[in-house]
């Protein structure tokens, strides 16, 4: 997917699912952790689904491995590019399947068991018609070969 230069003071599609890292200031997943069932959620839950205590924020990382995807080459909601791609992907830092936007500018670039990167990027409308940065996985080799 290609980010429209410019365009990374929009808002985020959903509030909280994203952030900088501190370390390297590449996008991060953020979630939340409960620490007495040292289980991670994405996205945020303000109470643990396990023990319904309360959950603070983690930073989930930035890289991970496709599990599962799926190319769609119907027409995409919310604007998004066609085709696009979505799936589950194994986070490295705490083993959290989650469920994302993948990037589909390669599609021979995804298959299971690929590392990938989250990316952020100016990528469709947030339902209302404007536009939006989006969180999605690109897989690592393309990113090195762009
Ligand atoms: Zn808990």
């Amino acid at each position: 997917m290609r980010a429209s230069a410019g365009r990374a003071d929009l808002p985020a599609f959903a509030p909280g699912i994203f952030g900088v890292s501190g370390n390297d200031g590449l996008p991060v997943l953020l979630g939340s952790r409960c620490a007495p069932c040292d289980r991670a959620y994405f996205p945020r839950s303000s109470l643990c689904p396990n023990c319904l205590g309360e959950t603070v924020e983690q930073e989930l990382g930035s890289r991970g491995r496709i599990y599962s995807y799926t190319v769609v080459r119907t027409k995409p909601p919310l604007g998004l590019p066609a085709p696009y791609a979505v799936g589950y992907i194994d986070l490295d830092s705490c083993g959290l399947r989650v469920f994302s936007l993948l990037d589909a500018a390669r599609p021979e670039c995804l298959q299971i068991g690929v590392p990938v990167r989250l990316a952020v990027s100016p990528l469709g409308h947030d339902g209302r018609g404007n536009p939006c940065l989006r969180p999605y996985f690109t897989p690592v080799d393309a990113v090195a070969a762009t």
